[in-house]
């Protein structure tokens, strides 16, 4: 794996949370994306070679809603972005690691992501990312 591609906190209101991290990060948010298949709406900051994405709801039953409703707002994911996701997941699987989905999925930002279970990952949700298009 690479660099930390991204790290993503869950909120309540993108409308709220936005401006709070435009003056937390001390840069604005360059782009903010619909999400329909995982009904989120994402809003990106670039902190050096890394990005904060923040994952708002679109949907009472979706899984940032879920994730909120269990455990409040905060941090939901890390990125790391890879070269050959589908040679990562082989060898993650090889491994023993378990995936939500181990076919990838076009996510939001132009990258195929796919998601380890936090089971196998002490708890905590791991995003491949691989840029599309190259
Ligand atoms: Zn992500």
């Amino acid at each position: 794996m690479n660099n930390i591609e991204h790290i993503a906190f869950a909120v309540r209101s993108l409308s709220n949370a936005i401006p709070l991290f435009e003056k937390l990060l001390g840069t604005p948010c360059y782009k903010t994306e619909t999400v329909d298949t995982e009904k989120v709406k994402t809003a990106f900051f670039k902190t050096g070679e890394s990005k904060v994405e923040l994952l708002e709801s679109l949907s009472e039953d979706g899984v940032i809603a879920k994730f909120i409703a269990k455990k409040g707002e905060g941090m939901h994911h890390v990125a790391f972005a890879v070269e050959d996701i589908e040679a990562e997941i082989l060898r993650l699987k090889a491994e023993g690691f378990e995936f939500i989905n181990e076919v990838p999925r076009k996510g939001a930002d132009n990258k195929l992501i796919c998601f380890l279970h936090p089971k196998s990952t002490n708890g905590i949700l791991i995003e491949l990312c691989q840029e599309m298009g190259r």
